[in-house]
């Protein structure tokens, strides 16, 4: 869409020209649309547990009395598990907005290892509840990548949360990290592969594009009320802020493998030093 701007400068007697601005503002537009588009998802995806909170509580308090003791656990059962949802929701949605702001992230030296051990020692205990075994393979020696702790943290956890969640019993859930020859774009930057792969549900190539975007969960029999369909939204993002594209290979049935490429701490550095700018 185009925007036009006519200035006519009137406080002159003698007006000599008329200036034309011609500004392309489809990009504006389209990002106002999507923002529009997001709040209105928001809203609808936080008045469903609202809206269930609400119905049980004021069943309990009109009827509490008429129900068994068993009912009533259940009833209080259900709206917790709406509120953790709820939470979730709030939290996933706070995290997007921050990750979108231009707040400026500190980039440091990460030993992938330590992340990787850190989302293993919290997962472990929901892997043996659900007879997954969840492993990692990591190369020894690998040098330290150049990225923020926290964030690379949260798409560990967010990709092994999603592995747990869409694998049976009797699966298997690894993390890899590996050196991988080279940077796509930029050949001459040395980098670490990590890799979270499961035994799992699989995704089928139509809904391998969608999964990334905000809101979309494919229509499956897993569903639970875990999901807030943002989790690989935030993954893309956090990984667009390490210059890295996410990749899957899935299959349905047999599983899934998300991967993604980070750039050696070293060889990053060098290349932010170097005339080619780093992308
Ligand atoms: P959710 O909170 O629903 O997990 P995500 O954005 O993390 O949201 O994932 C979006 C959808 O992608 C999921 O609802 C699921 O349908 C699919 N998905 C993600 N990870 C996997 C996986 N490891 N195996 C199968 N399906 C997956």
């Amino acid at each position: 869409r185009i925007l036009l701007n006519t200035v006519l400068d009137q406080s002159r007697e003698n007006v000599k020209g008329i200036a034309i601005t011609v500004q392309d503002i489809t990009r504006e537009v389209a990002l106002n649309e999507a923002k529009s588009q997001f709040i209105s998802n928001v809203s609808h995806e936080l008045r469903t547990p609202l809206f269930n909170i609400k119905s049980f509580i004021e069943t309990l308090h009109e009827y509490g009395e008429d129900l068994s003791d068993v009912e009533r656990q259940e009833f209080l059962e259900t709206a917790n598990h709406e509120t953790d949802r709820l939470s979730r929701l709030v939290n996933d949605v706070l995290d997007l907005s921050r990750l979108e702001s231009s707040r400026r992230y500190q980039f440091s030296p990460v030993e992938v290892h330590q992340p990787i051990e850190q989302v293993l020692r919290t997962y472990q205990l929901n892997a043996r509840d659900k007879k997954i075994e969840l492993e990692q393979d990591v190369e020894p020696d690998l040098p330290p990548i150049l990225g923020n702790y926290d964030l690379l943290l949260q798409v560990f956890g967010n990709l092994v949360g999603n592995a747990l969640k869409f694998t049976t019993a009797g699966g298997r859930v690894v993390i890899r990290a590996y050196r991988s020859p080279a940077l796509q774009h930029h050949p001459s930057a040395e980098s670490v592969r990590i890799e979270v792969g499961d035994t799992g549900i699989g995704i089928a190539n139509k809904d391998q594009k969608a999964i990334f975007e905000r809101f979309f969960r494919v229509e499956n029999r897993v569903h639970t009320l875990e999901g807030t369909g943002l989790g690989l939204s935030i993954v893309k993002n956090i990984m667009d802020k390490h210059s890295s594209l996410v990749n899957l290979v899935s299959e349905v049935g047999v599983g899934t493998t998300f991967w993604f490429d980070l750039a050696v701490y070293e060889s990053a550095a060098s290349v932010a030093a170097s005339p080619t700018p780093h992308q």
